[in-house]
């Protein structure tokens, strides 16, 4: 492949979820684009579970769900946190619009292969796999492709950056984000279920911090918050120590945490959060965490890279249809549109992302100062009796929607 050049209409880097569903949304929309996704597969451990009520309205409206329920995952109607042993019942879909009133939590490698077989059906659409980008080309200021680490170039009329957080294409492109401080790292581990059947709990917070426990299919994916930078610390008290945490902080899981065989098995996952003052540049465009680096709070990074993606087809196709005369007699896509539709993909997309990253910011502030778990005390005070009473069930709606669609959802045709 060295030293090739092909040539396609939209060029996509990483095949997470905003650049799947992007290359599935525009090839549906007939537009030639092509994925380059640096992994030979999608099987990886670091990613987010959470598919949300907004992504499950798209998945019904893209005739995905059947396929969808066929893959093993947990419908969640509610999501409980237990603060110093008080379960409370912090999110509740059921008042959201039918149909979706839950969240589901399916494993992201699951969720990608169901995009990518379903866009791989369709003849405008093309995966390469292992397919890694070192670099962008430019002609005249403008992006005009990009280069593959095996020297291979993909030309196209736009390439969209939808790799991740580290993106190398939006470096490459001279765009930097600015970053907001977050104080939070996670431990990323697994424990087995315990035997005692427990209710699907997602966060537990005590003295110990804060420690979440996504169920996947057969075990308990789980992330301790932990201050940034004490990772070293973590791992200097040893295995014992470490299971002990985590047998206080989630009694429940007492008899399952001697299965975390070793450190070596819990990962550090550095948590961000940042944005671009400016998404793209001519030829050029970025979104999901390429543009925006979400915490994992709420778990909504996925969700809002896919509204990114919905978004972005919407405004972009329009544009990558326009066509000037060309050269040979054939169309081209009109670069001035292409660059006008980018900027309208910020516009759209940029605030309602700013207000999620504050709502994430000052939930991290709360976890660094240990006021989350001041929250409840056990037993309750009388003021926060009357909180749970009286204020929980009223403010619950709102955090529903807030986390099951976020703000401003997008879809397919508005
Ligand atoms: C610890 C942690 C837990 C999280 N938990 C959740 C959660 O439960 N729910 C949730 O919604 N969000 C969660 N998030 C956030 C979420 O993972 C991201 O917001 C979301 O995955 C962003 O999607 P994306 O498609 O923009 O980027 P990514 O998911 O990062 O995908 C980028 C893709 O690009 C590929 N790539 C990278 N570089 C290149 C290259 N040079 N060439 C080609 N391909 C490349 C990568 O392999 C990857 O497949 C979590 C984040 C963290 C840090």
């Amino acid at each position: 492949m060295s030293g090739s050049v092909r040539r396609t209409t939209v060029c996509i880097a990483g095949g997470g979820p905003a650049g799947l569903m992007l290359g599935l949304l525009l090839a549906r929309s007939g537009i030639e684009v092509t994925v380059l996704e640096k992994h030979e597969d999608f099987f990886r451990d670091f990613r987010g579970d959470t598919v949300h009520p907004s992504t499950l309205n798209l998945i019904d409206a893209l005739g995905l769900r059947a396929r969808f329920e066929a893959i093993d995952h947990v419908p969640l109607q509610r999501l409980d946190v237990v603060v110093n042993g008080i379960r409370i019942h912090a999110i509740d879909f059921s008042t959201l619009p039918a149909p979706n009133r839950l969240v589901t939590l399916m494993p992201q490698w699951d969720l990608l292969e169901l995009l990518a077989a379903e866009a791989s059906t369709l003849p405008a659409f093309r995966l390469e796999m292992g397919a890694e980008v070192a670099d962008v080309v430019r002609r005249d200021g403008r992006v005009t492709g990009v280069r593959l680490t095996d020297g291979a170039v993909v030309e196209a009329d736009l390439v969209v950056a939808c790799d991740g957080r580290a993106s190398t294409v939006r470096e490459a492109a001279g765009l930097v984000p600015r970053a907001r401080g977050v104080p939070t790292d996670v431990a990323w581990f697994r424990m087995p279920r315990p035997a005692a059947p427990m209710p699907d709990t997602l966060g537990w917070i005590g003295a110990e911090g804060l420690v979440v426990t996504i169920p996947r299919p057969g075990y308990l994916q789980c992330g301790l918050l932990i201050p940034k930078g004490s990772f070293d610390a973590v791992r200097a008290g040893g295995i014992e120590a470490f299971r002990q945490r985590i047998a206080r902080a989630v009694p429940r899981c007492a008899d399952v945490v001697g299965d975390i065989a070793s450190l070596d098995d819990v990962k550090l996952l550095s948590v961000q959060i940042d944005r671009l003052p400016r998404w793209w540049t001519p030829g050029l465009l970025c979104i999901g965490d390429a543009a925006h680096a979400m915490s994992p709070v709420f778990g909504v990074g996925i969700n809002y890279a896919v509204q990114d993606a919905v978004a972005a087809a919407r405004l972009l196709a329009p544009a990558l249809r326009r066509t000037e005369p060309g050269p040979v007699g054939a169309g081209v896509v009109d670069a001035g549109a292409v660059d006008v539709a980018c900027a309208a993909v910020q516009r759209r997309r940029d605030r309602p992302t700013g207000a999620m990253q504050a709502v994430q910011r000052a939930v991290h502030a709360r976890i660094a100062s240990g006021a989350l778990s001041d929250l409840i005390a056990n037993p309750p005070t009388r003021r926060q009796r009357l909180f749970l009473r009286a204020v929980l069930p009223r403010v619950k709606p709102l955090v529903a929607r807030l986390v099951g669609y976020g703000f401003r959802p997008e879809r397919l045709d508005p």
